[in-house]
């Protein structure tokens, strides 16, 4: 596995890999890797000849009073599990190397979408996101680039990105992997405590309970939400910072949920710790 750590030895390795007409394959990380992470490097190992994994804690997306500087980081033991992986290009690149001016006077904003869910109690979040990756699909010049669906508005909104300045690469949504009691993994699930751990589990219990609901038949979004709510708020310890039902990847507010692809979605903080969850759901008539 190579590693770079500069631009230079970025554009280098990419040019090499280009000439040679290799597909290339993209993971884009924050690092502390998880089986999340791996299983998008699997999925990106198996459809291209040539796999980038970045890690990257990108400034530009975390609010003043987020955890940027406490944000976890492992780069021994997340560099051993990406070579595991068979990951060929891995890229590490400093604050400075990628902002030389910070914070950057260019940015990449997706409206519409990004106003709600996450955008609204992040704001700036996703000028960030959009602002970092089109930056990196520039350096990488991926054929393909790979997204969890953990992260469904960052899909829906780099989707649009891609679009919208028609970059030439095909985004991959990937499947949310869980832990075995259900908790979608995370990077900052090592915030929570013992306690929190345990009252988290409620996030996926009830998506579950509401998947099976739309199964049964319920189309009143209304009515869902409220059941979830009720799930959520039996935790003592859970602040609920929003459920929303919508449209997937257009993101348009529903009360009927009739014959559509619908999100659901919920952002919940324990303690210091925000966490996100989420079930995609498709309704016939
Ligand atoms: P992050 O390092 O948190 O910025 O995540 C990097 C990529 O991994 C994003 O595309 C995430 O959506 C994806 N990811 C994070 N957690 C999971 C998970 N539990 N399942 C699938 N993908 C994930």
């Amino acid at each position: 596995m190579r590693i770079a750590l500069t631009l230079t030895e970025l554009r280098t390795a990419i040019n090499e890999q280009k000439r040679l007409g290799k597909k290339i394959g993209f993971v884009p990380t924050m690092g502390y890797l998880h089986e999340g992470h791996g299983s998008l490097i699997t999925r990106a190992k198996a459809e291209n000849d040539y796999v980038v994994l970045s890690i990257f804690v990108n400034p530009l997306q975390f609010g003043p009073n987020e955890d940027y500087e406490r944000y976890p980081r492992d780069f021994a033991k997340d560099r051993d599990y990406a070579e595991s992986l068979g990951v060929d290009l891995l890229f590490h690149p400093e604050v400075r190397e990628i902002y030389p001016n910070y914070p950057s006077l260019t940015k990449v904003t997706v409206s519409g979408i990004t106003e709600l869910l996450c955008g609204a109690s992040r704001p700036g979040h996703f000028d960030g996101v959009a602002t970092i990756v089109a930056k990196l699909f520039n350096l990488v010049m991926p054929d393909r680039a790979y997204f969890g669906l953990k992260d469904a508005q960052q899909v829906a909104v780099i989707q649009q990105m891609v679009k919208d300045l028609n970059f030439p690469v095909e985004i991959v949504p990937c499947p949310i992997i869980r832990e075995e009691d259900g908790l979608a993994k995370s990077s900052r699930n090592v915030y929570l405590n013992n306690e929190e751990r345990k009252q988290a589990v409620i996030l996926s219990q009830s998506l579950k309970k509401a998947k099976a609901e739309i199964e049964r038949g319920e189309r009143n979004a209304g009515r869902i939400k409220e059941m979830i709510r009720e799930m959520i708020l039996s935790q003592p310890l859970a602040v609920i910072d929003y459920i929303e039902i919508l449209t997937f990847p257009s993101l348009e507010k529903i009360d009927s949920m009739e014959n559509k692809t619908v999100l659901i979605a919920l952002a919940v903080k324990f303690g210091q710790t925000r966490l996100i969850d989420n079930v995609i759901v498709e309704i016939g008539g």
